[in-house]
């Protein structure tokens, strides 16, 4: 199993296992980052001008592991591991329920990709801490449920003040 630089677990033997299609591919094969960040390494990217940006993974020429820059970050909020879903409110300053997890630290192996996934704080933990592991088939524990709960049941509270304090605006009736 992989480690972290401190020596927990990362909870995944093989991170490209579960690193998805690159941050910087676009719809149809090319490099985004070859085109936008000319001049973050200029060997590589004019080999990908070369290649009229053609992402050599797209073409089966590399796998992601052989890419310096290949990037995975997860954007689908919900946790990995047990599915614990969560929406972020704009004013929402309370603790995430889901924290990002690093599946890949710079190694002789992994070139340093940043690859991450969401983990719910109790996943995070178990998979640090313990046996958990991220491709367990889990569902979200009693805490976790709580916590969503009360999380839900007070965005409703804060929904139903802000229509009924519309209701009642003084300054409704002066358009
Ligand atoms: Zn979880
Ligand atoms: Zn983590």
């Amino acid at each position: 199993m992989k480690k972290t630089p401190t020596g927990t677990s990362v909870g995944v033997d093989d991170p490209y296992a579960h690193a998805g299609v690159c941050d910087h591919v676009t719809d149809d094969g090319r490099c985004r980052f070859a085109f936008e960040f000319p001049g973050h390494d200029p060997t590589f990217s004019s080999e990908r001008r070369a290649a009229d940006f053609r992402c050599p993974v797209a073409d089966d020429e590399w796998a992601w592991a052989d890419c310096p820059h290949y990037r995975f970050r997860e954007t689908e909020r919900e946790c990995t591991r047990c599915g614990l879903d969560e929406r972020r409110d704009a004013h929402e300053d309370g603790r995430p329920l889901l924290e990002e997890h690093h599946l890949a630290y710079a190694d002789d192996r992994d070139l340093g990709h940043e690859i991450t996934v969401y983990l719910c704080r109790w996943c995070h933990a178990k998979v640090h801490n313990s046996w958990a592991r991220v491709g367990d088939d889990a569902n979200p524990g009693p805490e976790a449920l709580a916590a969503r709960e009360e999380r839900r049941s007070k965005e409703l509270s804060e929904l139903s003040f802000a229509s009924a304090a519309e209701r009642f605006d003084p300054g409704a009736d002066d358009a």
